[in-house]
């Protein structure tokens, strides 16, 4: 089979694989289209990536026992090895899973874990069900695309009474504003980027804010009654974004951590938290059990198809990394078999 790999700085190409063999409960799925995710951030930096990819939609094609799927069943891949027994895994939030499986170990091989290849290999429990009027670009976003800002909602029980304060247009960021709208829910979006700004208003904010605004936080304010936002969700993971959230949290409302942060974050018990009685939370994926919802999400909102700004085969990846690192791209999808 065919597989993106990274060979250095700025520099992705397609190599060749053995195919992946399926074992036991794991189903071989024929990858159709391979959404693109933080994957630019290892293409900018550079080095050598032989396995690359986290999100997957396709077919199965081949089982090695009788399992949860049939050959030729349309899936959405789930992220990640999860052992499927933990409590975590039971519970559907199986992405904390607390024994995932070491992969090359269990199937003998490194092949098939990575995304970005013609075939991947998955528990057979961790492929969902495409439904048949479901296109499978659009299927790609029940990933990251739609995925993390669905499971932050779910904590705060978002509503149509509710505003929601989202920071970062990235991706991640967009599918909140097409979540977000398709709850009813009022949408500030806070992004300094031109191109993402017009983006978040394609997709239906109601508010587009430039977070380096002297008086942004002032802004915020006036447009929810002195109080703040009821839910607050990171997607930039920059410090700078999480204190305004922080401080544009309405008393008893929730932060939610989306982005990938690392540099430490200051939280004081007194006055951020014991005196507003602000909640905060991480959501990083969707709990299993909400499949059936976000695939509801994916039937019936609108701006799907402007939330998939780029489409691209094997042969033009390239091109992709560039576009998925350009910051003026929503999602970008790869077409593996041309
Ligand atoms: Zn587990
Ligand atoms: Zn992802």
């Amino acid at each position: 089979m065919q597989k993106v790999i990274i060979a250095g700085e700025r520099r992705a190409e397609v190599a060749e694989a053995p195919d992946p063999v399926p074992v036991e409960d794991w189903a071989l799925v024929r990858v159709e289209v391979a959404p693109m995710c933080t994957e630019y951030k290892a293409w900018l930096a550079g080095g050598r990536h032989e396995s690359i990819g986290h999100e997957a939609v396709g077919e199965v094609v081949a089982v090695a026992q009788p399992c949860r799927v049939r050959v030729g069943a349309r899936v959405v891949v789930q992220p990640q090895y999860p052992c499927g027994t933990c409590r975590l895994c039971r519970a559907g939030d199986y992405i904390r899973c607390l024994r995932p499986y070491s992969f090359a170990a269990f199937t003998g091989s490194p092949d098939g874990q990575a995304c970005m290849a013609q075939y991947v290999l998955k528990p057979s429990w961790l492929l969902s069900p495409i439904p048949d009027e479901v296109s499978y670009l659009h299927a790609g976003l029940a990933i990251c695309g739609l995925g993390p800002t669905f499971g932050a909602y779910e904590i705060a029980q978002l509503g149509a009474f509710d505003t929601v304060l989202l920071a970062g247009m990235g991706p991640v960021g967009l599918g909140g504003v097409i979540n977000a709208r398709y709850r009813g829910a009022r949408v500030i979006a806070l992004e300094p980027l031109p191109w993402r700004q017009a983006k978040a208003r394609e997709l239906g904010a109601d508010h587009v804010l430039d977070p380096r605004d002297e008086d942004v936080l002032q802004q915020i304010l006036d447009l929810t009654d002195g109080e703040g936002a009821r839910c607050a969700v990171d997607c930039a993971g920059t410090l700078e974004a999480q204190r305004l959230l922080l401080q544009a949290t309405r008393a008893g409302g929730w932060m939610i951590f989306v982005a990938l942060a690392v540099e430490p974050f200051e939280v004081k018990g007194t006055p951020d938290l014991v005196q507003t009685g602000v909640k905060l939370a991480g959501a990083w994926h969707y709990n299993l059990n909400d499949y059936p919802k976000l695939m509801q999400v994916i039937r019936e909102a609108p701006g799907l198809d402007a939330m998939i700004t780029h489409v691209f085969g094997f042969s033009q990846v390239q091109q992709a990394f560039e576009t998925s690192a350009s910051h003026e791209s929503a999602k970008v999808m790869l077409e593996p078999w041309r």
